[in-house]
């Protein structure tokens, strides 16, 4: 039986972790894949506290210290998928691919992942040309033509991410003006390899060999259709889609109140079932950042401590 189950190893499970075993508290952090979550596939953090100056910081640098100090301080770990979990009692149940576990509390943390592009054919060219990560898939398009979708701080980041590798990379954003902070609008507006498409969506995709080489475009203002396709040479062009996230949380649907598919808390990270908290990009919030995630998961893991010892 352990004090504190975490669910997810990104910013806001590892916190959970340090702080649970900082607390000598007997808890165990489990994660499917590599840990660190979105910010794993983030090639620059600039707004970190504390993060490596000039360029040299990453998500995956980032995320390698914090998953050092959580080792440090004794939080156990398993490799293993989450299929159910049984809130209902006062044991709290896990059950994995891999084996069962309990609890006295658990911290849910499973972040969130990118939102669906939403147009005709998406599914059969993830992958062949569609992608959610340019530092995973960036270096594909080296010298090719990029296409961005979103207008936030995400799409305009990775966009000039996206320029060290492509010879152009084009924004299409729904709307005329981009929600991105000012100052990487700035960079972008600056950058001579971006250009943008306003007020509009992408509703299909083709590419006769499989591999993505037409973009259908609608203007909503005019709801104009337009195609755009693959230069002669290149036969092919990457689309990268960045236009927010949804939560991971459909395993809880049912035992935890939620709202929009986001977990609801109190400023405790308690949920409404006794001995759950949440952490992180599936909560219910205001700013979903790093720093944001990482308080979060200390304040689960401080609170499931104080739960524990008001039980005893
Ligand atoms: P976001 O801020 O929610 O922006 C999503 C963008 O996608 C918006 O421009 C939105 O258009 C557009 N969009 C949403 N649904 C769409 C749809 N169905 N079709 C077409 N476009 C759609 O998401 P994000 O950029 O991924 O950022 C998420 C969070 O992470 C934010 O809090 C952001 O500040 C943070 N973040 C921060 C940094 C940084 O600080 N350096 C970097 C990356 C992300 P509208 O503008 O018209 O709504």
């Amino acid at each position: 039986m352990y004090d504190v189950i975490i669910l997810g190893a990104g910013p806001a499970g590892l916190t959970a972790g340090l702080y649970a075993g900082r607390s000598r508290m007997r808890a165990l952090l489990i994660e499917k894949g590599l840990d660190g979550g979105q910010i794993a596939t983030t090639n620059e953090i600039e707004n970190y506290p504390g993060q490596l100056v000039d360029g040299e910081e990453s998500g995956p640098t980032l995320i390698a210290r914090m998953t050092k100090q959580v080792e440090q301080f004794g939080c156990e770990r398993v490799s293993d998928t989450v299929e159910s979990v049984d809130f209902s009692g006062d044991v709290k149940k896990v059950v994995c691919t891999g084996g069962a576990y309990e609890a006295k509390t658990v911290i849910v943390a499973t972040g969130a992942h990118a939102r669906p592009i939403g147009c005709k054919n998406e599914g059969q060219f993830v992958g062949k040309g569609i992608s959610f990560c340019a530092t995973c898939d960036g270096f594909f398009y080296r010298d090719k033509e990029v296409y961005v979708v979103g207008g936030g701080d995400a799409a305009v980041e990775e966009a000039m991410f996206l320029t060290n590798f492509a010879r152009k990379v084009t924004i299409i954003h729904r709307r005329d003006e981009l929600r991105a902070a000012k100052s990487i609008q700035e960079k972008a507006f600056a950058n001579p390899k971006i250009e943008f498409l306003w007020d509009s969506v992408v509703e299909e995709v083709n590419g006769p060999s499989g591999i993505l080489s037409q973009i259908i475009v609608r203007n909503v203002k005019t709801d104009e259709l337009s195609t755009i396709e693959a230069d002669e040479n290149d036969g092919m062009f990457g689309l990268f889609g960045f236009i927010g996230f949804l939560p991971n949380t459909e395993l809880f649907e049912g035992q935890i109140e939620m709202e929009d598919g986001y977990i609801l808390t109190d400023e405790n990270m308690a949920t409404n079932v006794p001995g759950v908290f949440a952490a992180g990009d599936l909560r219910k919030k205001s700013l979903r950042q790093v720093i944001t995630a990482a308080a979060d998961g200390a304040i689960a893991a401080s609170q499931a401590y104080k739960f524990i010892e008001a039980a005893e």
